[in-house]
C-alpha cells in the first residue's frame, strides 16, 4: 500500500498578517487597564488613519458593515428611497440599504476595471432624471484593492444631486487620480476585517470633510446617550464603536500598510509571470486612473479558450489544500436582493462565472505561491 503523503497545510486566501507593533500596543492598553471600549488607542487610531491619508474627520467603529449602516443613516433616508450600489461587490456593500428600509438598486461593472461602469451609470441616472425618480445616493464600491472610477463617478452624482457613498472597505492603500481611496464620497469606509489588508481582527472607520457628520456617527455608534447624569435617550442608538484594545491593533497594523501594499503587488507581478501565457487567462486589469492594491489577486478563466473553467482551477486547488473563490455573485443574483431593480448586469455574471481569487496574503511566501502556480498550470497540462 503507498504511505500516505502528510496534509499539505492550507493556504489561505488572504490570511490575518500581524506584526510586533500590534503587540506593543495591545500590551499597552491591558498595562493601562483600558480594555473598556473606548479608551486613548481609539482616539489615537482615528487620529493617525487621518494624518495617514489627509482625510480630516474618522470614526472607528465595530465593522465596515457598522460604518456603512451609519452612513446611510446618517443622509435621513425615508422607507422606500432608492439608493444605487455596485452589483459585483461583498452582501454587505448593500444590506444597510435594507437595514434602513430603502430600495437597493444594482449597476453593472465596466470590463476594463471590473468597477461600476460610470457610462452606465451616467445614462441610468439621465433617463431618471427625465423621469423625476432619481434615487437619493449611490454607494461606489472599490473592487479588491482597485477605485472606481471616482472623479468620473463623483461628478456625474454631483450633476444629479446624487449623495455619493464610497465603500473603500477592500481598497485602503489605492489612490485614484492622486487621491486616496476614500477621499471621493461625502462620507467612505473601510474594513479592518480578518482578510483585509489591514486588520483589527474585527473593525471599521467612517471618514468624511464634514465633522458634523462624524461626530453624530460616534454619538450614534455608542447607544445615542443625551447629555444628561441619568440614561437619557431621544434617538434610537447603536453599540457600534470600536473598541479601545481593538485599535491598538489598528494603530500597529497601520505601520505596515506600505509593506502589505507592497507585497500585495509583489504577488501579484509573480502570478502574471508564471501563468500569463496561459490560454483563456486573463488578469483583472489595472485602471490608469489609479494604483490598486491588489489586494486579491483576481482573473478570469473563459472556458472556450482554456479547454478548462474556473470550477476545474478552483477544485483542483481546494484538493491541494489552496483556499481560492469565485469572484463575488453580483447582488442582483442574491436571492436576499430578489425583486431589486438591476441597470445591466451581465458584464458582472460573465466575471463571476470565470472569475477566480488566488491566495495573496502579504505574508505568502515564494514557496506558497510557486505551490499554487505548480498547480494552476497542472490543471492546463492536464488537457
Ligand atoms: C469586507 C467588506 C465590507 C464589510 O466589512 P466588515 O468589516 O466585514 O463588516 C463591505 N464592503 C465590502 C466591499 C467588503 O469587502
Amino acid at each position: 500500500m503507498p504511505v500516505a503523503s502528510p496534509p499539505k497545510p492550507r493556504l489561505f486566501l488572504s490570511p490575518p498578517h500581524i506584526g510586533a507593533a500590534e503587540l506593543a500596543f495591545v500590551e499597552e492598553a491591558f498595562r493601562t487597564n483600558w480594555i473598556a471600549p473606548v479608551g486613548p488607542h481609539l482616539d489615537l487610531f482615528e487620529r493617525e488613519f487621518c494624518a495617514r491619508f489627509g482625510f480630516r474627520h474618522a470614526a472607528a467603529v465595530a465593522s465596515g458593515t457598522a460604518a456603512l449602516h451609519l452612513a446611510i443613516r446618517l443622509l435621513g433616508i425615508r422607507p422606500g428611497e432608492e439608493i444605487a450600489c455596485s452589483t459585483l461587490t461583498f452582501a454587505a456593500s448593500a444590506n444597510p440599504i435594507v437595514y434602513e428600509r430603502a430600495r437597493p438598486v444594482f449597476i453593472d461593472s465596466d470590463e476594463a476595471t471590473w468597477n461600476l461602469d460610470p457610462s452606465l451609470l451616467e445614462d441610468w441616472l439621465a433617463r431618471r432624471a427625465r423621469t423625476g425618480r432619481l434615487p437619493r445616493a449611490l454607494i461606489a464600491v472599490d473592487l479588491y484593492g482597485q477605485c472606481a472610477d471616482l472623479e468620473r463617478i463623483a461628478a456625474i452624482c454631483h450633476r444629479h444631486g446624487v449623495v455619493l457613498l464610497e465603500d473603500a472597505a477592500e481598497a485602503l492603500g489605492a489612490t485614484c487620480a492622486g487621491k486616496p481611496a476614500g477621499a471621493f464620497g461625502r462620507m467612505a469606509i473601510f474594513s479592518f476585517n480578518g482578510n483585509k489588508i489591514i486588520t483589527t481582527s474585527g473593525g471599521g472607520m467612517l471618514v468624511a470633510e464634514e465633522d458634523d457628520l462624524i461626530s453624530r456617527a460616534r454619538f450614534l455608534a455608542t447607544q445615542a446617550r443625551d447629555p444628561a447624569p441619568h440614561y437619557q435617550h431621544s434617538q434610537l442608538g447603536f453599540n457600534y464603536r470600536l473598541s479601545n484594545v481593538l485599535a491598538g491593533i489598528g494603530r500597529g497594523q497601520l505601520q505596515s500598510l506600505e509593506m502589505r501594499v507592497k507585497n500585495r503587488r509583489r504577488i501579484f507581478e509573480r502570478y502574471v509571470a508564471e501563468l500569463h501565457d496561459l490560454p483563456g487567462l486573463t488578469f483583472m486589469p489595472e485602471a490608469a486612473y489609479g494604483r490598486s492594491t491588489r489586494w486579491l489577486t483576481c482573473l478570469t478563466i473563459d472556458p472556450a479558450k482554456a479547454g478548462v473553467s474556473r470550477e476545474d482551477v478552483r477544485l483542483t486547488l481546494e484538493n491541494e489544500n489552496i483556499e481560492a473563490r469565485p469572484v463575488w455573485k453580483p447582488l442582483h443574483l442574491q436571492p436576499v436582493f430578489a425583486g431589486c431593480e438591476a441597470v445591466g448586469g451581465s458584464v458582472a455574471e460573465r466575471l463571476f462565472h470565470q472569475g477566480l481569487c488566488l491566495p495573496s496574503g502579504s505574508a505568502m511566501t515564494d514557496d506558497d505561491l510557486q505551490r499554487v502556480v505548480e498547480t494552476v498550470r497542472g490543471v492546463f497540462l492536464r488537457q
